[in-house]
């Protein structure tokens, strides 16, 4: 039986696909919205729509960004001869946010997990590999600390170790499974100071 209108029951249904939102957050949510000034929606709607049409991967570390090259990727001051390998965006603004690492970043968008199926294929891999034939010094791998970011992080350092290149994983001060973007910013800077060569 339906209870609500065939509009709000849509806008229900597409709330409660996102992650994070079940159906009764989805339900409120949208009683929420309709209740909302015309004009605030028409803004909320508007910014989803931008957001999702203006942002880009950056060319060189393919973080989000509205740019052809992502602010930190541009800045001169940053040194682009150190790359920290982060499986996503929120990472790296985690790093950031300790205003503490001058290198530049390589994000993967994920992380390899055979049990989801997801492959070397999958991620920002090759991207990487095309950038290190270029002048770069060292190699930070700084994945998750979770089975996916530890395999991931194996599989990368085999992958550099022949080209010569210095490769480090950030110090297992971060605790296991836990996402980069959590954990607050003294631990970070510890981990990466604290990284161990492989
Ligand atoms: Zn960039």
């Amino acid at each position: 039986m339906e209870y609500y209108s065939s509009h709000i029951s849509k806008l229900i249904e597409q709330l409660a696909g996102l992650p994070g939102i079940g159906a009764k957050s989805a339900q409120r949510l949208a009683f929420h919205i309709i209740n909302m000034p015309q004009d605030q929606v028409r803004q909320l709607a508007g910014a989803m729509t931008e957001a999702r049409e203006q942002v880009r991967y950056c060319k060189n570390c393919y973080t989000l960004t509205d740019q052809e090259l992502c602010p930190i990727c541009s800045n001169p001051a940053r040194n682009q001869k150190v790359i920290m390998v982060v499986e996503n965006t929120r990472d790296l603004a985690a790093y950031e946010k300790t205003g503490k690492y001058d290198g530049v970043y390589h994000v993967l968008h994920g992380a390899i997990s055979p049990m989801l199926g997801i492959g070397p294929g999958d991620i920002k891999l090759k991207e990487l590999m095309h950038r290190l034939q270029g002048d770069v010094d060292e190699v930070i791998i700084a994945t998750n600390s979770s089975l996916e970011g530890e395999t991931t992080a194996m599989y990368i350092s085999k992958l550099i170790k022949p080209t010569g290149i210095k490769v480090s994983r950030i110090a297992s001060g971060v605790p296991v499974g836990g996402d980069l973007e959590y954990i607050d910013e003294v631990t970070l800077l510890r981990a990466l100071e604290g990284r161990v060569e492989l």
